[in-house]
């Protein structure tokens, strides 16, 4: 009996009673090894001692302030943290409680912008199908993901489309990655001329597609000219970095590695680990200076914005991965993920693509390897990887729907930052035996 309505009502979950490091322990205390930090959250693995002292220090001292009463220091320090190693040309963040909220925020931020600037008429934005952006109305609304949205089409705000940069499915044969980066970018021009540029307020992009695509980076360039196509048509770059930003493909900002800095850049997940809800908006100095020297005020705001607790989390977080240098470790057990993966699924008649940066890693499945032919979607293949791997004490982050929200079938995997050489080829000899098992089940099911 339970009195909770959870995710899927008919399935019986297990109860996570304790954490230690890369692990979960369940009520019945097994052990599972947490290879997607849930999604891809608990960058610094569970009860990290230092976060937990600076969630105890931090309620003794204040719990909650309203923001439209005070700030606390440990917001603002929080900011210096965040704004001291941001991408170039952002001055300010705002903070609210996870990912959805910091889409909502950068959304409104955006058509605020060209409101303080007279451009009332700005009310497009471009995103790109396959992509995520969060389960509220305007994220889910700029989301590509035609299973999550379907339902909700009706009273979701009008958004436009463009394709992903999925060189797997969208690149010819024959053409370079440099070159296809090109071609993908050229869409987004494509849609502004059709819109008009002077009607455009933003497009929206994760930097690398997390949860609906399965990990996959930009081609070569792309990012750079689609900066270039956002500047010279005087629309907003927003990146949506709260799963692959802070630390999670091996930079702290994704985009670094792109060589590209957004106008508003959104973070969540990573920035707190799973230790606290917390979210934030990265801002640009021209978009703070237009409503500085406007209306003088952001128009929005929720109860919990900047809440201490949340706050004091992110901080040690992040003060943690700076001081203990993980994004080293990032790098180098990323690379051995890289190989470890390549090397168990090379020759998988299953597995078509192996994609991902840093410890933020995909693995497509399909039925055929030559003609990329997903799995039948009726069969879910994803759900059963999903718990085989769990039967296997392995936490991993399967999904359906990848090519078009409806077939598909990837696994997404987003270890902690703390992860030794051992957890690693724990983790890709757990995947296989999960995959198989879940492949060979299928077929006797089929007879
Ligand atoms: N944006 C991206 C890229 C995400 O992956 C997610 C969550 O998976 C969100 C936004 C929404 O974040 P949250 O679930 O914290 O609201």
């Amino acid at each position: 009996m339970t009195r909770l309505l959870h995710r899927q009502i008919h399935h019986a979950y297990p109860r996570a009673v304790g954490g230690e490091g890369i692990h979960l322990i369940d009520a019945a205390g097994r052990r599972y090894i947490d290879a997607s930090g849930g999604a891809a959250v608990s960058c610094l693995g569970h009860q990290h001692p230092a976060v937990l002292a600076a969630l105890h220090a931090q309620l003794d001292q204040v719990a909650y302030a309203h923001t439209s009463f005070f700030t606390t220091d440990v917001a603002e320090a929080l900011g210096e943290e965040l704004l001291a190693q941001a991408p170039s040309g952002m001055s300010h963040v705002y903070l609210v409680s996870g990912g959805s909220e910091a889409v909502e925020a950068a959304l409104k931020m955006a058509r605020q912008y060209f409101v303080e600037r007279g451009e009332h008429q700005r009310r497009y934005f471009i995103s790109r199908r396959q992509s995520y952006h969060g389960n509220t109305l305007g994220a889910l609304g700029v989301g590509g993901n035609a299973w999550r949205r379907a339902q909700f089409a009706p009273i979701l705000v009008e958004n436009h489309y463009i394709d992903p940069c999925y060189e797997y499915r969208y690149r010819h044969p024959h053409e370079t990655g440099e070159a296809y980066g090109v071609r993908a970018a050229a869409e987004l021009e494509a849609k502004i001329h059709e819109l008009g540029a002077a009607n455009v307020i933003a497009f929206v992009a994760e930097t690398v597609v997390g949860a609906t695509l399965g990990a996959v980076p930009p081609a070569p360039g792309y990012l750079a000219r689609v900066r270039d196509i956002c500047t010279e048509h005087g629309i907003l770059l927003i990146l949506d970095e709260v799963m692959c930003g802070m630390g999670r493909t091996g930079t702290l900002h994704a985009c670094a590695q792109d060589g590209v800095a957004p106008d508003l850049m959104t973070v969540a997940k990573g920035l707190g680990g799973g230790y606290a809800p917390i979210g934030a908006t990265f801002v640009a100095r021209h978009v703070y200076d237009a409503f500085a020297k406007g209306s003088g005020m952001f128009q929005h705001g929720h109860t919990y914005v900047g809440h201490p607790l949340a706050c004091a989390a992110a901080l040690a977080v992040q003060r943690t991965v700076r001081e203990e240098r993980l994004l080293d470790n990032v790098q180098a057990r990323g690379t051995q993920l890289e190989q470890a993966l390549h090397a168990r699924f090379r020759d998988h008649p299953h597995v078509g693509d192996i994609r991902g940066r840093g410890l933020f890693w995909g693995v497509e499945l399909v039925a055929d390897r030559g003609s990329k032919l997903p799995f039948d979607p009726g069969r879910r293949l994803h759900a059963d990887i999903k718990s085989a791997a769990m039967q296997r004490g392995l936490m991993v982050y399967p999904m359906g729907g990848t090519i078009d929200g409806r077939a598909g079938d990837h696994v997404l995997l987003a270890p902690p930052f703390i992860c030794d050489a051992a957890a690693i080829d724990a983790i890709v000899l757990r995947l296989g035996e999960a995959i198989d098992a879940a492949i060979a089940d299928r077929r006797a099911g089929d007879h």
